[in-house]
């Protein structure tokens, strides 16, 4: 099943608004239509990127990542947003990290967690005890910045 919608976007390199096709598809062949797979941006080519907006289980994902590859959770970061403003709101969420709510979350769904991800939120926990997290999310959201700029120049 295929759905097609005229939409306005907004291109994340320039910030120019413009009507693009946008495609839903679920499994499904566009045979005898000619619609360009991606919509890109008529005024400096950019293609397309949908937003993802932050959430507690990809925040959770990622921080634990930082501790254990934090250029494979930059990389993470890179691919959740579009633009730098986007980081901003993946920072507020991961400084805000609720460790007693995943605590109680790992405890009720105990048989489904593995150890790992209770070892890790443990040390989390601790580096936020002794404010040190901070700083690290600092350090992992400048290093996407970086990325990320690279990326839009050349996209
Ligand atoms: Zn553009």
């Amino acid at each position: 099943m295929t759905k097609i919608t005229k939409e306005n976007v907004v291109c994340h390199v320039c910030r120019k608004e413009y009507e693009a096709l946008m495609i839903y598809s679920w499994n499904s062949t566009l045979s005898g239509m000619e619609i360009p797979e991606k919509p890109s941006c008529p005024h400096c080519g950019a293609m397309y990127k949908r937003k993802i907006t932050p959430s507690i289980g990809t925040a959770k994902d990622i921080l634990m990542k930082m501790l254990t590859n934090a250029d494979e959770a930059s990389e993470d970061l890179v691919k959740y947003s579009t633009e730098i403003s986007d980081l901003k709101r993946w920072e507020e969420v991961m400084k805000n990290m609720d460790y007693k709510a995943w605590e109680n979350n790992n405890n009720k769904k105990k048989e489904m967690v593995n150890i790992k991800e209770i070892v890790l939120r443990k040390e989390l926990k601790d580096l936020k005890d002794k404010e040190e997290i901070d700083a690290m999310i600092d350090r992992l959201i400048d290093i996407t910045k970086e990325k990320i700029n690279k990326k839009n120049k050349y996209e």
